[in-house]
């Protein structure tokens, strides 16, 4: 496949992506959006132009400020559409050219913003790594998974009001932490503060309460994927997280990419799980394969430009797949809905250089990280950023996600 508009090899929005997003123009029309290489489509005024008149919906859901009443329409839909839109501007519709160019705006002349409203929010952690990780940092190394973590995927519900689009500066959290060496607690800015390399499902089709979801036709509900980071303050959760679990250490801010990327286009990149050992129970036995092989980075950019690459990870080492933690959520017959977002959980590998959060990557801050200006990293510092990168390759076809970035600000 091949478009009519130019765009680099190595550009994530091929035309095989054909993601899905809001922009603000430079006048400050917001439309829904789709782009290919550095060239952003705006599918309302394609639509309002007969464009897609195939398709019968109200066009004025492309000229809403989120994706919901879109995605809404179902997968049947808006898999079409997205065809169309493949089709527009393939080689084989050259000829009208000349036709679609007014639809399209360069990238930087747009803002990206947050592109569905999240219902409701739910964190897993799924990767076998990072949950074993963790529990030798804190627990036992010899019983580092906990009983229930390999029979069932573990999550808290989370904050969806404070999920912000990449872009957006989030202040360092203020909150209670309490020294090992001291008696009482004591408030003020976060010392910890750290980033989880995550990767989110959107919902795209609601259930009624008491229904369940199999995985077998999970991702019949399942819209697409964003690039997620699930900011966290460690000191704050070290103290704050028994018995219930993340509270304020989390819900200060998280953040996803943009571009929302269809399940559709990440048919290709399909591979297998890691073998489950003991065999779950039925409902959250699978076929097939259900996990994606999704390249992802985590780099650390220091105010005065200083960068260093800190995590290669990737998404096909989850444990749990997104198909059992849709089914596992609604197996008790709790309900979801358009524009729920379910994030992964932190996705480390094997090795420290694909380990996803500083937490892991530095041990806990025993081994820091060394930037080229010769300055280290425990954990973030004011005026950093944090840049999550992803995409999927084969056979020269690539489908990326772009980046979720958020800078530090010093606390409020
Ligand atoms: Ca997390």
């Amino acid at each position: 496949m091949k478009s009519w508009l130019n765009y680099s090899n190595d550009s994530d929005f091929s035309i095989y992506n054909i993601p899905f997003g809001i922009i603000q123009q430079k006048d400050g029309t917001i439309v829904a959006a789709s782009r290919i290489g550095d060239n952003v489509i705006d599918l309302y005024t394609l639509a309002k132009d007969g464009f897609l008149d195939e398709f019968t919906f109200d066009k004025s859901i492309l000229r809403e400020k989120t994706l919901n009443r879109f995605i809404a329409l179902g997968k049947p839909v808006t898999s079409a559409i997205r065809k169309k839109i493949q089709f527009l501007f393939s080689i084989e519709n050259e000829t009208s050219k000349n036709k679609l160019i007014k639809y399209l705006l360069p990238d930087d002349e747009v803002k990206n913003l947050l592109p569905v409203h999240i219902s409701n929010y739910t964190d897993f952690y799924s990767s076998r790594e990072h949950a074993t990780n963790v529990g030798a940092m804190f627990r036992d190394p010899a019983n580092a998974l906990l009983p229930n973590w390999l029979h069932l995927p573990v999550g808290y519900h989370g904050r969806a009001s404070s999920i912000v689009v990449s872009g957006t500066p989030l202040h360092r959290p203020k909150g209670q932490t309490k020294a090992d060496d001291q008696p009482m607690p004591s408030f003020g800015p976060c010392r910890l503060l750290d980033f989880e390399l995550e990767v989110g499902f959107i919902v795209g089709k609601e259930t009624e309460l008491g229904d369940s979801v199999s995985t077998a036709d999970a991702e019949d509900y399942i819209f697409g994927l964003v690039l997620f980071n699930d900011w966290s303050a460690r000191d704050i959760q070290k103290w704050e997280y028994v018995p219930l679990g993340p509270f304020l250490a989390k819900n200060f801010g998280s953040s996803v990419s943009p571009w929302i990327v269809t399940l559709d286009a990440l048919e290709p990149f399909r591979t297998d799980s890691p073998q489950q050992e003991p065999t779950p129970l039925s409902y959250l036995q699978f076929a097939g394969k259900k996990n994606y092989d999704l390249n992802l980075t985590v780099d650390i950019v220091a105010e005065n430009g200083s960068a260093k690459t800190v995590s290669k990870s990737n998404f096909k080492h989850m444990y749990w797949n997104m198909c059992q933690q849709l089914a596992h959520h609604t197996v008790n017959g709790c309900n979801i809905e358009v524009g729920d977002l379910y994030a992964s959980g932190t996705i480390s590998g094997s090795t420290p250089d694909s380990y996803g959060s500083m937490l892991e990557i530095t041990w806990g801050g025993k081994n820091p990280i060394q930037m080229p200006d010769g300055t280290e990293r425990k954990f973030i510092l004011d005026g950093d950023t944090v840049s999550i990168k992803g995409f999927c390759e084969k056979e020269n076809v690539k489908v990326g996600f772009g980046e979720v970035f958020n800078k530090i600000l010093p606390a409020k």
